[in-house]
């Protein structure tokens, strides 16, 4: 055989990278919508690589075969562009990747790069525990962090538990994340990382994120957000100077609920106290091949495609729920039986204006409808019962649109009881802490005409006036299967 030789593949792949950079920087010359459709994959890969195929193809592979050993070797040193193995890379994680870090980073100014991870909280850990390494010139150092406490459920228990009692890191909170001296006031020389939720799920916390990141900035930490109540297509963290954002993928983005998935996006050369430029230069580059190679919490190539395929979308989908869940939280707002309803478009709420001044739906300004910038709020609300515990869940029981289930962004509406299911697990203190009562109930509304969901909303509360209403189940679905009844 005709031996090619190392340097062979790695100037080819010089020339693929090359070919990669300037077709991505051509991407990023389109509007939102174009780059959300089109992403990454590309009409010469399609013909060169994919068979013609429009649509990206799921790659369901552990692995990729080489030419031969200098090939090998050239890819296992990471000295051309390579998946190798499906724990680290995977053409179908590339398309979703690259998607994923060209919305987040769209007119930011800034480049970003992305890492898909098998859930939102697989993303969250990475993103985080890459700051949580000792010093190892400071035996016993006690590390911690500065988070706000309005976070999603299952963050709270990995910040709590999983962090700060099992690994004695600490969490320091921030309970007004309002407040840019309370964030500051947190900070020493052992801090690694702020974090924030924006907005907060399900309380809709809020805080000034400019400000938040010239903290971080001032003491040379990085800023990582969760932004997946947000998507890329209201907010976009990196503009604002975060240095990371996280996103539970399996929400909005992946709208159409066939799986769980995550992300990590970072724009390049991020902030941070730690000594290691590989990880500041190009963070998830460096999380992809080195410290998720070894802990593993890759997402698999089919929930990869089966999510981007729903990305495509993501700025009219965000558009439509949030026109959809204003009109929702307007009608509550006036209903006798709502004591309080939470929803950030509304002016009433005492964030309103903090994310008035960030959550915009991106590109409203070249939408033929708007002509201008506009607001928008997205799709998470909730509300207050007058009532008791039961009553609520009365009230809860009845729903017959609304989705009883601990899920968001979902293209159904969808709706829970976050004390008795996301929050149950924090106890009464810690639900006191996120403002999180019995008698909230957390709503999605999904795309169904809005005023069919406020019909159902309204139907249910009425169980508060003494309605009584009898469920039949059928004995046969319609599919034809017995019903658990029959047995
Ligand atoms: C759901 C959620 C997560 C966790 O994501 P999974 O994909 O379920 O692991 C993290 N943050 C927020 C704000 C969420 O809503």
């Amino acid at each position: 055989m005709n031996k090619k030789g190392i340097d062979f593949y790695i100037q080819a792949g010089k020339r693929a990278l090359q070919w990669q950079s300037e077709h991505i920087a051509n991407m990023k010359k389109l509007r939102f919508d174009t780059i959300a459709v089109h992403g990454v994959y590309s009409m010469q890969e399609a013909l060169d690589f994919n068979q013609g195929s429009i649509i990206e193809p799921i790659y369901m592979s552990t692995s990729q075969t080489y030419r031969d050993s200098d090939e090998m070797e050239a890819a296992l040193s990471y000295q051309i562009p390579t998946w190798c193995y499906s724990r680290i890379a995977n053409p179908s994680m590339y398309y979703y990747e690259g998607v994923l870090a060209l919305i987040e980073s769209y007119n930011s100014g800034v480049d970003a790069s992305c890492i898909g991870t098998s859930s939102g909280m697989a993303a969250i850990q990475s993103a985080c525990d890459t700051f949580l390494v000792v010093d190892p010139k400071k035996i016993n150092q006690k590390l911690n962090f500065v988070a706000t406490c309005q976070l999603y459920g299952g963050t709270f228990q990995q910040f709590a538990v999983r962090k700060h009692e099992e690994r004695n890191i600490e969490w320091r909170k921030v309970v007004n994340s309002m407040n840019i001296e309370e964030w500051e006031s947190q900070i020493d020389e052992n801090t690694r990382f702020l974090y924030g939720e924006l907005p907060s799920n399900p309380s809709q916390g809020f805080f000034d994120i400019k400000k938040v990141a010239e903290i971080a900035h001032k003491y040379n930490l990085p800023l990582i957000i969760d932004s997946t109540v947000a998507t890329p297509a209201l907010l976009r963290p990196l503009e604002y100077g975060a240095d990371i954002v996280v996103q539970s993928v399996t929400k909005s983005l992946f709208t159409s609920g066939f799986g769980i998935a995550g992300a990590v996006i970072a724009k390049k050369n991020i902030t941070s106290n730690i000594d290691n430029d590989a990880m500041k230069a190009d963070f998830c580059m460096y999380l992809k091949t080195l410290p998720n190679r070894d802990n593993g919490p890759e997402i698999s190539p089919m929930h990869a495609i089966l999510a981007l395929n729903d990305i495509r979308t993501i700025r009219t989908r965000m558009d439509v729920m949030s026109k959809s869940t204003m009109k929702v939280a307007k009608f509550l707002s006036q209903h006798k039986h709502i004591e309080h309803v939470d929803y950030l478009g509304l002016e009433n709420h005492p964030l309103h204006d903090i994310a008035k001044k960030y959550m915009f739906l991106v590109d409203s300004e070249h939408d033929e409808m708007y002509g201008e910038k506009v607001n928008r709020y997205g799709h998470l609300m909730s509300f207050i019962i007058k009532g008791t515990a039961q009553q609520t869940r009365d009230v809860f029981d009845e729903f017959q649109r609304i989705w009883r289930a601990t899920d968001l962004g979902r293209i159904k509406s969808v709706a829970t009881i976050p004390a008795i299911s996301t929050h149950s697990q924090q106890g009464e203190e810690g639900r006191k802490l996120a403002n999180i009562p019995q008698t909230l109930i957390r709503l999605c509304v999904g795309m169904e005409h809005p005023d069919d969901i406020i019909a159902d909303i309204d139907r249910a509360l009425k169980v508060l006036d003494g309605a009584k209403y009898t469920k039949s189940t059928p004995e046969y679905s319609a599919g034809g299967a017995s019903s658990a009844l029959l047995k």
